[in-house]
């Protein structure tokens, strides 16, 4: 149920609604837009009775919310939501480029690469520390030191740290060394780790799953803003399909449906979408005219000693041309492309 406020409602108003909503041992969520406040309601197991507020002061309407997930569909909100950090965001008019390694593999080699890609406006470096690998016998990734590293390769370049939250054990760490908290594919479905984030108040990059479905995913996103955390960003990350000629198969249709269905950004990644470096570029500038709010791009300076994706990673000199026809696609999309500001 939603409970839309009228324009000049006052905060007394809203106040009244809320308790109400607790008295009746539910959870309200408030849901500020650009004209007026809205009060979302969950926790109730059946239908709940519009009249219970409809004659409320300040009330303009009670309605029913039709999809599975509540608060992060558009008829809770009808607003884009924006995820500020600092002065960058994902979701206004800027698109947001997330860029770095798989894998931070040493000091050396994720100050080197932030300081690449700051000089290209880059405003969020990616790379993961903690590694949820395929098999065990892989690189699992610096854990901690890897952290360090990353924290300190954002802090010279004025970027904003992108890091893989694998587990709640490591989750400590992490929200200590990051500004947005990555929940991998494989953990699309962790329910555990989703109530723990959504507890949180730190920003949650959520990629879909390579099996989950567009209501599944955005069921996950539900898990976190039922628990009050509502800055959650979508990454298309490809799903499997039959095709063995890419590692998954770029579902793009998923942007302009998420836009339809959700007021959260969308983020897509070519990367682990395509699998192959070579496809990169196309299929980013495809996303960003399919609607996306920006990309996540693996980036290494020697991709063939990578110790995890090099195969899908662009070099240095690739991403710049990356950018570069990202800045002429942009104005046709009405966006602009991130101008980083050393210190932001
Ligand atoms: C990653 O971003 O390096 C990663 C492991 O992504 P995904 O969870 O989409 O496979
Ligand atoms: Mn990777």
């Amino acid at each position: 149920m939603l409970v839309v406020m009228k324009a000049d409602a006052t905060s007394g108003d809203v106040d009244r609604v809320q308790e109400k909503i607790r008295l009746l041992g539910l959870v309200p969520h408030k849901i500020p837009g650009a004209e007026r406040v809205a009060i979302g309601i969950t926790g109730n197991r059946g239908g709940l009775d519009p009249d219970l507020f409809q004659s409320m002061t300040g009330v303009l309407e009670a309605v029913r919310v039709s999809k599975p997930f509540k608060l992060v569909s558009r008829e809770v909100k009808p607003d884009d939501s924006v995820i500020q950090c600092g002065t960058a965001s994902i979701g206004g008019p800027e698109l947001a480029v997330i860029a770095g390694p798989c894998s931070v593999e040493s000091r050396q080699q994720i100050i080197e690469t932030a300081e690449m890609l700051a000089e290209t406006g880059v405003r969020f470096l990616r790379g993961g520390a903690f590694k949820p690998r395929t098999s065990p016998y892989a690189f699992q990734g610096l854990k901690e030191q890897g952290l360090e590293y990353l924290r300190e390769a954002a802090d010279r370049t004025g970027m904003k740290v992108v890091t893989e939250v694998k587990d709640t054990e490591s989750l400590p760490e992490v929200l200590a060394a990051s500004d947005i908290l990555q929940v991998g594919a494989r953990n699309m479905f962790n329910f555990s780790l989703l109530e723990r984030l959504g507890d949180e108040r730190k920003p949650v990059l959520l990629k879909r799953s390579f099996a989950a479905t567009i209501e599944e995913w955005l069921m996950a996103a539900e898990y976190l803003a039922s628990r009050g955390n509502y800055e959650i960003i979508l990454c298309e990350r490809g799903i499997r399909t039959f095709e063995p000629s890419t590692r998954n198969t770029l579902d793009l249709n998923a942007v302009p449906l998420l836009k339809k269905l959700s007021h959260l950004p969308v983020l897509v990644d070519p990367s682990h979408g395509t699998g192959r470096w070579d496809l990169v570029i196309p299929m980013a500038q495809a996303a960003v005219v399919a609607g996306a709010d920006g990309l996540m791009i693996e980036v290494h300076l020697d991709p063939a000693s990578a110790l995890s994706d090099g195969y899908q990673s662009l070099r240095p000199e690739t991403f710049r041309t990356l950018m570069a026809r990202l800045h002429d696609l942009v104005p046709f999309v009405k966006r602009r492309m991130p101008v980083a500001a050393v210190g932001a």
